[in-house]
C-alpha cells in the first residue's frame, strides 16, 4: 500500500476500535473518528461520524456495550462529525429510552442553518473534495435533517458537568471552525479534540470552504498542553497515546501554526503581495516541521495554509498590479496570445515543459490553447487537452493531499471524458 493510501485509510477510520483509560474509553475509528465513555449510568458518545459511517459505527458501539447514550457532544458542526444519528434515534425509538442529552457550541446551529440554505452547493464540493472515496456517489451531506443540541455552549464559556461519578470539561477553542469544542476527562487522563487534531497537516486552509483561524489553532493546542493528557482522540487517525506523544503532536502543531501565521504577518507588514509572500514562504517552510510524522500533508497541506493566514487579514485584491483589479476573462487574453504565436509553438513548448518535469509552467502554456481554441473543435485543442491530461495525472500522482489530490484527479478525468466524447464524434 502506498504512503498516500496508507494515510487516507487511517484518515477515513480503517482501523479497529481501540479501547484505554483503565477499559472505560474506546475510538471507534471512522469517518469521523467517535469517542466513547462507558460509565455505569450509561455511555458518553463524543462525535457520530457522516450519516454514511452511522451504521457502521452503531453496529461497532453494540459489539462493546449495550449500555444506553445519555449524552452525545458535538466537537463541531461538521457532516463528518454529527450526520451519524439515524440508528442512535431508531434504537431509543425501539427500547423507549430517553433521548440522550445534546451538547454543542451555539455556532453549530448557525453552520446546520448555513447547509441547508447551501445544500445543493454544499453537495457539490463535498462531490469533488471526496471523490477518490466515493463522494461522486450518493449525497454526501444531505443537510436538511439534522439533530439539533439541547445544551448550547455560548461564546467562550467553559462547560463542565458529572456523569456516572465522573467529571468532564468541555472547552471553546477555533481552528478548524469557529464551532468547535474539545473535551477533557481529567480522571483517565484523556482529551478529545475533534478536527483540532487529525493526525495530518492542520487541515486549515481548504480551498473549497469558508476562512479558518491559524493563530486560534495554535492557541487551543497551548491550551490542550495545559491538560498533560496521557491519551489524545483525534477527530480523525488513530488514538494517540502516551504524555510525550500527546505533548509532542500538540506543540509542534502549534508551533507550525504561528510559524505560518506569523511569517504571513511579518511579509504583510513588509509590504508585500499574495504571489511574493507565498513562493518566500515555500522556500522557508522548515525541514523538522515539514517531515514531522503528524503534519504530513495526508490531508491539507502547507500551501493551504498560506492562503489561510493571508485570508484573515486580507481582501481578494491579491497582486498589487491594477491589471488585475477588473481582469478580462481568461479565455479573451487567451486568444490575443494566440494571435501573436502560432498555436502550435504554444502547444510544442508546453510539451517541451512537461518532459523537462516544469508540469505548472506546462499547465499555464497549454491553456492558453486550450482557453484561446475555446468551442473550436480541432486537432491542436484535442492535442492540448491530451497533453493537459496527462500532466495533470502525473501531478495527482506525486500529490500526497487528499484534497488537492482529488481536485487535481477529478479535473483530468472529467478532461478524459471530453478526450473520449470528442474522439467518438468523429
Ligand atoms: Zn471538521
Amino acid at each position: 500500500m502506498n504512503e498516500f493510501n496508507n494515510g487516507i485509510n487511517k484518515f477515513i477510520g480503517n482501523f479497529p476500535p481501540q479501547t484505554f483509560g483503565d477499559g472505560i474509553c474506546h475510538m471507534i475509528g471512522a469517518f469521523g473518528n467517535v469517542g466513547i465513555v462507558e460509565t455505569e449510568d450509561g455511555l458518553i458518545i463524543f462525535d457520530i461520524a457522516t450519516r454514511q459511517f452511522g451504521n457502521r459505527v452503531f453496529n461497532t458501539l453494540r459489539t462493546i456495550t449495550d449500555k444506553p447514550i445519555k449524552y452525545i457532544i458535538y466537537s463541531h458542526g461538521h457532516f463528518d462529525h454529527c450526520y451519524g444519528f439515524s440508528p442512535i434515534i431508531q434504537e431509543i425509538e425501539n427500547k423507549k429510552w430517553e433521548m440522550p442529552k445534546i451538547i454543542a457550541h451555539e455556532n453549530v446551529l448557525n453552520r446546520f442553518e448555513k447547509y441547508k440554505m447551501l445544500d445543493e452547493y454544499h453537495n457539490w464540493i463535498n462531490s469533488q473534495q471526496f471523490a477518490s472515496i466515493g463522494g461522486r456517489e450518493g449525497r454526501a451531506t444531505s443537510a436538511q435533517k439534522t439533530l439539533n443540541p439541547t445544551i448550547i455552549i455560548k461564546g467562550n464559556n467553559e462547560f463542565s458537568f458529572e456523569f456516572g461519578g465522573y467529571k468532564f470539561h468541555l472547552y471553546h477553542d477555533m481552528g478548524e471552525t469557529d464551532d468547535s469544542i474539545w473535551m477533557h476527562f481529567p480522571e483517565k487522563d484523556v482529551i478529545f479534540t475533534g478536527d483540532l487534531m487529525i493526525s495530518s497537516f492542520p487541515n486549515v486552509g481548504n480551498p473549497y470552504k469558508v476562512q479558518r483561524y491559524p493563530k486560534h489553532w495554535a492557541m487551543a493546542m497551548e491550551k490542550m498542553m495545559e491538560k498533560d493528557a496521557k491519551f489524545l482522540v483525534p477527530g480523525h487517525g488513530a488514538l494517540i497515546e502516551g504524555r510525550d506523544e500527546v505533548k509532542e503532536v500538540l506543540s509542534v502543531t502549534a508551533e507550525v501554526m504561528h510559524f505560518v501565521h506569523d511569517e504571513v504577518v511579518k511579509r504583510l507588514n513588509e509590504g508585500k503581495w499574495f504571489e511574493q509572500i507565498y513562493h518566500e514562504m515555500l522556500e522557508i517552510f522548515p525541514r523538522r516541521l515539514k517531515e514531522h510524522k503528524i503534519l504530513k500533508p495526508t490531508y491539507g497541506c502547507y500551501q493551504f495554509a498560506i492562503h489561510a493566514a493571508y485570508r484573515l487579514y486580507h481582501g481578494w485584491y491579491n497582486t498589487g498590479n491594477p491589471t488585475d483589479l477588473f481582469p478580462a476573462k481568461s479565455n479573451d487574453i487567451a486568444k490575443e496570445l494566440l494571435k501573436l504565436n502560432n498555436v502550435k509553438e504554444y502547444l510544442n513548448h508546453a510539451k517541451t515543459l512537461y518532459q523537462d518535469g516544469e508540469l505548472q509552467l506546462s499547465l499555464h502554456i497549454v491553456d492558453i490553447v486550450i482557453k484561446g481554441l475555446e468551442n473550436i473543435q480541432s486537432k491542436d485543442l484535442l492535442d492540448a487537452y491530451k497533453l493537459k491530461y496527462k500532466v495533470l495525472k502525473e501531478k495527482a500522482k506525486k500529490e500526497t493531499s487528499f484534497i488537492a489530490y482529488n481536485i487535481i484527479n477529478n479535473a483530468a478525468n472529467s478532461i478524459k471524458n471530453d478526450i473520449d466524447l470528442f474522439e467518438n464524434l468523429k
